[in-house]
Parts: C-alpha cells; sequence; structure tokens
C-alpha cells in the first residue's frame, strides 16, 4: 500500500531500526517504547489488522509469532519473559492500519492490560 507507514518501513523508505528481517516479516524497535525493550513485527505484505485474516493467513501468523520467540532468544529476554500484543481496531487500541506484532520485555506486565 503505496501511503502505509509501515509499508515504507518494510520497504526502506522510511529508516528504523531493524532487529530482524526475512522474507516474509521486518521487525524494528517502536519509535515510542512502551517497555525497555519494544519491537514491532511486521509482514512484508500489507494486511490493515488481525480482523482482516483469514485462513490463507495462518502460515504467515505463525511465522510472525514465531520470529518474536526467536527474537527474544536471540536477544536473551526469553527466559525472564515477554508479552506478544496484536491490537485491533478501535476497541483494541490499533493506531497504524498495517498488522504489527508487538513484543515487550525488559519489565514485568500486569494483567489484564488497561
Ligand atoms: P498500535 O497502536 O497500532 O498497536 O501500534 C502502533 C505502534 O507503532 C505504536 O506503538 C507506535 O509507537 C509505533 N509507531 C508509530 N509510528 C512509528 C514510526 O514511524 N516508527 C516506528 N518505529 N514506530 C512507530
Ligand atoms: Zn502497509
Amino acid at each position: 500500500m503505496s501511503d502505509c507507514l509501515f509499508c515504507k518501513i518494510a520497504s526502506g523508505e522510511i529508516p528504523a531500526t531493524l532487529v530482524h528481517e526475512d522474507d516474509a516479516c521486518v521487525a524494528f524497535n517502536d519509535i515510542s517504547p512502551q517497555a525497555p525493550i519494544h519491537i514491532l513485527i511486521i509482514p512484508r505484505v500489507h494486511i490493515d489488522s488481525l480482523d482482516k485474516t483469514a485462513a490463507g493467513d495462518a502460515a504467515l501468523m505463525g511465522h510472525l509469532l514465531t520470529a518474536a520467540a526467536d527474537i527474544a532468544r536471540k536477544n536473551g529476554f526469553a527466559e525472564n519473559g515477554y508479552r506478544v500484543v496484536i491490537n485491533t481496531n478501535a476497541d483494541g487500541g490499533q493506531t497504524v492500519f498495517h498488522l504489527h506484532v508487538h513484543l515487550l520485555a525488559g519489565r514485568t506486565f500486569v494483567f489484564p492490560p488497561g
């Protein structure tokens, strides 16, 4: 999508601090971190939100989650723990409409979130 912020980050048109990339996804530091570690993992293909996924996206969605787990292990915070969040649509708090997985770590989180 030509006017999508995260498509532009995935293509390199807008800079971000990348922590991982592969054929299917890109991971980069959130510009406004909500924890000492706050990484966003996005598919290279544009999907508006989790609400727009279907059965055909199952492998890609699984890839985003296993990428999150890999990033956590490689960066040494898997054992302490982390939180994975996918904000979806207005009530879910989604503000950027290119599907993304938040990977948060480096502090203790409460549940349920606010
Ligand atoms: P959402 O609220 O949609 O779940 O999450 C969007 C996230 O994108 C927010 O945590 C916000 O800080 C982050 N964000 C917004 N614009 C940019 C940007 O230009 N660069 C980066 N790295 N993160 C961004
Ligand atoms: Zn996009």
